[in-house]
């Protein structure tokens, strides 16, 4: 899942933009309203944290733009504007949630696992397709009641095609929603990625879970047999 941080406390930007990652997240940042909606264009995002204040196009003006050619992207405010007005206001043009600024971390992580969930219609933290069950807040991975021990580049693999089960997915778009935008990143480096999960699966399930349409991408079928 890549995310938006747009945040122009470069301290802050840079602690949660570092704990972001750790979850697993691909996490691209803007430092202000203009540099936000240039990388907005051009990426696309899972979901936009988006502070209020910000240098050269306020937080407000961004969301409005986002939400002019938009309507889907999660979008939660992070704000030290804790107004009601200000809530409404954020509300009403289209955020998905708000949270005022001090925050709880671990709060913040909750809402943003909440609002990825909403987008797949997922009540639970768990999701199972397939015989393999991912847990979307522990970032673990189970196969019937084995551990399956992913690196964090192979369970977002894993995670964006179980997301989007019983869809062709394509390499670009895999890269797209794993990887931030800034990352150097050759084809090769998918490959090794997509292969080693695909290895580690085979090693513990016997149908092939993780099927490549040839040249157009890879794809889970959801009503394989279950272990
Ligand atoms: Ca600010």
């Amino acid at each position: 899942m890549k995310l938006l941080l747009v945040e122009d406390e470069i301290q802050l930007q840079g602690i949660l933009a570092k704990g972001l990652k750790k979850c697993g997240y691909a996490v691209d940042t803007a430092g202000d309203g203009e540099e936000a909606l240039e990388l907005f264009e051009v990426n696309e995002y899972d979901l936009i944290i988006l502070d209020l204040s910000l240098p050269k196009i306020d937080g407000l003006e961004v969301l409005k733009n986002i939400r002019k050619s938009n309507h889907t992207i999660k979008i939660l405010i992070l704000s030290a504007r804790s107004d009601t007005e200000d809530r409404i206001t954020g509300l009403d043009r289209g955020a998905n949630d708000y949270l005022v600024k001090p925050f709880d971390y671990d709060e913040l992580k909750a809402r943003i696992r909440c609002l990825l969930r909403q987008q797949v219609v997922m009540q639970e933290t768990e999701l199972t397709v397939a015989g393999i069950t991912i847990n979307l807040a522990r970032y673990t991975v189970k196969i019937g009641d084995e551990v399956l021990p992913l690196t964090k580049k192979e369970f977002s693999i894993l995670e964006y095609l179980m997301l989007n089960k019983n869809k062709v997915i394509s390499a670009e778009q895999i890269i797209e929603h794993v990887w931030d935008s800034e990352a150097d990143l050759f084809s090769q480096s998918f490959k090794f990625h997509i292969s080693s999960l695909k290895k580690k699966i085979a090693e513990k399930y016997p149908e092939e879970v993780i099927r490549n349409v040839r040249g157009q991408g890879y794809i889970i079928i959801e009503d394989k047999a279950v272990i």
